[in-house]
C-alpha cells in the first residue's frame, strides 16, 4: 500500500518514517473518530501535514469557535480557548481581548504601558488598564528602577504611598463599546477541507481512485500555497448546506455532527465534506470516477457526542437521491449530468 498523500510505498520497517500510521480523516481534535480513519498514511506525512495543513485549519478563530460551541474537547481532553483582540472608541491601540471558553465569553482589558525617561533622571509612566493590574505593573516598574539605581529594595511603605498617589491621579474613561474584526484565512480553510475530501474519497472509493489522475484536482487545492479560485472552482461544485440536508432527508439544519459522503452520479462522484454541519465548512467536490455499484456505503454521519453512534449509509438507503439531484440542478450543475442521473432513477 502507498501513502495517500505523498503516494510513496509504505515501509514495513518499524524505524522508517515511511511506515504506516493512523490518520484521522477529520482531525481528532475536531471530533473526528473511527471509522473515519485510514492506516494508508506514512508517519512523515501524518506529522508534516498535521503541522502545515491541520494546524493552520484548526487554529482559525472561526474553527475554534465551532469546536467550542459544539463542546468538542481537544485530544488532551481539554476545551480549547479562542481569543481575539478588541478595540474601543477613543483608544488608539487594541485595548483588550475577548476569549471564548467553555464557561462562555469573557472580556479582558490588556494594559498598555508607556514609559518616558526625562533628562534629569526622572521618568513618566502611563498605564491604561484595570486599576488593580495597573498598580501591579507600576509597582514592578518602580521597584525594578529603584533596585537598579540604588542596589537595594524600595521600602514597601514608600512604594505603597507612591502607588496610592498615582491611583488618585488616575483618570477613568468609560468604554461603551468594543469592536473587532475576525479574519478568515481562505487558503488554510480550503487546504484543510480538501485534505479531508481526499481522505473521504479514499475511504469510500479506495486506492483505485486515490492514486488515479482523478485525485489531482483535490490534491491541487490541498497543495496550493495561495488562494487560487480557479483551482477551487475546478473541483468544488457547491457550498450549499441545503444539499447536505437533502441527503439525510431533513429540512432543519443539524449541528453537532460531521458528514462525509461520496455519492455516485454515473461517471462522476460528488464528495461531500461537512464539518460541524456549518455552511462555511461544507463543500461538495465533483470528481470523475465511474460510479460504484449499488449497495455500497456512500455516506458517513459522525455525531460529535461520542456516545452517539457513527452511522453509515448505503446507496440504497439514499431514497432521497432524487432530491439530491434536484438540489444539484438548483445549484447550477450542468443539466446533462442531472438528466443522466434522473434517467437512471
Ligand atoms: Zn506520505
Amino acid at each position: 500500500m502507498r501513502c495517500i498523500y505523498c503516494q510513496e510505498l509504505l515501509s514495513e520497517d518499524t524505524e522508517s518514517n515511511r511506515r504506516s500510521s493512523k490518520e484521522h480523516i477529520i482531525p481528532e481534535s475536531l471530533g473526528g473518530r473511527s471509522p473515519a480513519i485510514t492506516k494508508d498514511c506514512c508517519v512523515k506525512c501524518n506529522s508534516d501535514l498535521g503541522t502545515c495543513i491541520d494546524g493552520p485549519f484548526q487554529e482559525q478563530f472561526f474553527v475554534k469557535f465551532l469546536q467550542l460551541s459544539n463542546s468538542v474537547k481537544s485530544k488532551k481532553g481539554k476545551f480549547q480557548k479562542a481569543s481575539f483582540p478588541v478595540r474601543a472608541k477613543g483608544f488608539e491601540d487594541e485595548i483588550g481581548k475577548v476569549t471564548f471558553h467553555d464557561a462562555g465569553l469573557t472580556t479582558k482589558l490588556l494594559p498598555i504601558v508607556r514609559t518616558t525617561d526625562h533628562d534629569e533622571g526622572s521618568f513618566e509612566v502611563s498605564i491604561s488598564g484595570e486599576i488593580k493590574e495597573a498598580r501591579n505593573i507600576l509597582g514592578n516598574i518602580i521597584s525594578k528602577r529603584f533596585r537598579r539605581a540604588r542596589s537595594s529594595e524600595i521600602n514597601p511603605a514608600i512604594l505603597e504611598e507612591m502607588l496610592n498617589s498615582a491611583t488618585e491621579k488616575a483618570v477613568s474613561k468609560e468604554i461603551r463599546e468594543f469592536s473587532t474584526s475576525m479574519e478568515l484565512d481562505l487558503v488554510s480553510l480550503e487546504k484543510g477541507l480538501a485534505k479531508i475530501a481526499l481522505g473521504t474519497a479514499h475511504l469510500f472509493l479506495g486506492p483505485s481512485w486515490t492514486f488515479s489522475d482523478s485525485s489531482r484536482s483535490i490534491r491541487a487545492v490541498m497543495d496550493a500555497d495561495a488562494y487560487d479560485p480557479r483551482l477551487i472552482e475546478a473541483v468544488v461544485v457547491s457550498y450549499h448546506p441545503e444539499f447536505r440536508n437533502s441527503l439525510v432527508g431533513e429540512t432543519v439544519w443539524r449541528l453537532k455532527e460531521h458528514f462525509l459522503a461520496a455519492i455516485p452520479l454515473r461517471d462522476e462522484i460528488i464528495v461531500i465534506v461537512s464539518i460541524f454541519g456549518d455552511p462555511t465548512l461544507t463543500r461538495c467536490y465533483q470528481i470523475s470516477f465511474p460510479a460504484s455499484p449499488r449497495g455500497r456505503n456512500v455516506a458517513l454521519r459522525i455525531p460529535l457526542t461520542t456516545s452517539d453512534p457513527v452511522e453509515w449509509y448505503k446507496t440504497t438507503e439514499l431514497l432521497f437521491i432524487k432530491r439530491i439531484v434536484l438540489q444539484l440542478a438548483a445549484q447550477g450543475v450542468e443539466t446533462a449530468i442531472i438528466d443522466a442521473v434522473l434517467s437512471r432513477l
